[in-house]
């Protein structure tokens, strides 16, 4: 079983943790650790011969070129970040629309073709940006891995479908969802596809979610890190408790833990995963609107 493994590239102080005490304004300010960081998950990546997808920021990109152009040399997919890091639903869909296609843009530019995936900064497609979705298929992506099927203060639609399955948004328009990984514990949905999770719990708990996913209920993973998870050296910024807990808390195991993973199973990037997954069952196909999140009904085969 292959997993999917993706890298949302992005520095240490554009984090959803820190926005609330550091300005976009001032992110010019900060020294940029991205660069190097990323370079360390290409070269942990090689040495382990696999592929990733890399989520890019827009602002990244536009500043930093060679960086997408490097993860894309070394044989990775580039999908889309957005563009600002701004949480999609403190957006009007005007700002959402245009921000997301300059950054879709200047990442296509980089690497000559179309970038076919999409993650929301801190997974910020809830009910109350669903509308996102519409804007996504628009604008020409196939797939999106937004939407966190967790209760979480920032994020998450509790309930969602753990899988990956068709979301419908009417008249014919669709677009792929792969969320990222979760085990059902009873009536508790417990987040097991990286990220702080990742680093805050044991490595045992991440590593056999990852295991039983794959071999009792026969799904893919989702797994997702950033370039500053591996650096426990970056400038510490003040912020809440909270905040510094989930973003400082062991980076410093991080990137051991990350060679365990890929030493003990099998990884790729999400188009390569999908691929494989289309090929051993139809997607399911799931109707998001305001009303909810309903199955569609296989259409009937008409008999001759
Ligand atoms: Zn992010």
């Amino acid at each position: 079983m292959q997993n999917a493994f993706t890298v949302d590239v992005e520095d240490y102080f554009q984090v959803s943790a820190f926005e609330a005490v550091v300005d976009r304004d001032q992110w010019v300010r900060f020294p940029s650790r991205v660069e190097d960081n990323t370079g360390r998950v290409l070269d942990l990546l090689d040495r382990h011969g696999t592929k990733a997808t890399f989520f890019v920021l827009g602002w990244v990109a536009e500043r930093q070129p060679q960086l997408v152009r490097e993860i894309d040399r070394r044989g990775h997919d580039v999908a889309c970040h957005g563009y600002s890091h701004r949480l999609i639903y403190n957006q009007t869909p005007a700002e959402f629309a245009d921000e997301t296609r300059r950054a879709k843009d200047v990442l296509e530019q980089l690497v000559g073709r179309p970038v076919r995936g999409y993650r929301a900064a801190s997974y910020s497609i809830t009910r109350r940006s669903l509308w996102a979705l519409d804007t996504l298929i628009e604008l020409g992506f196939a797939y999106d891995s937004s939407i966190f099927p967790v209760r979480h203060d920032r994020y998450g639609i509790p309930g969602a479908p753990r899988f990956p399955h068709v979301i419908e948004r009417g008249a014919g328009r669709s677009i792929v969802e792969f969320p990222v990984s979760t085990l059902n514990l009873g009536a508790y949905r417990l987040p097991v596809g990286g990220g702080g999770y990742f680093r805050i719990f044991p490595y045992w708990l991440s590593a056999g979610a990852i295991a039983y996913l794959n071999r009792r209920e026969r799904q893919p993973a989702m797994f997702y890190m950033h370039p500053w998870e591996i650096d426990p050296l970056q400038p510490r910024i003040a912020a809440s408790l909270l905040s510094r807990f989930r973003h400082y808390y062991h980076l410093d195991k991080c990137e051991l833990r990350l060679e365990r993973l890929l030493a003990g199973a099998r990884f790729t990037n999400v188009d390569a995963v999908l691929a494989d997954y289309g090929q051993r069952q139809p997607l399911e196909r799931m109707r998001y609107d305001d009303s909810g999140i309903s199955l569609v009904a296989p259409v009937p085969l008409a008999v001759a």
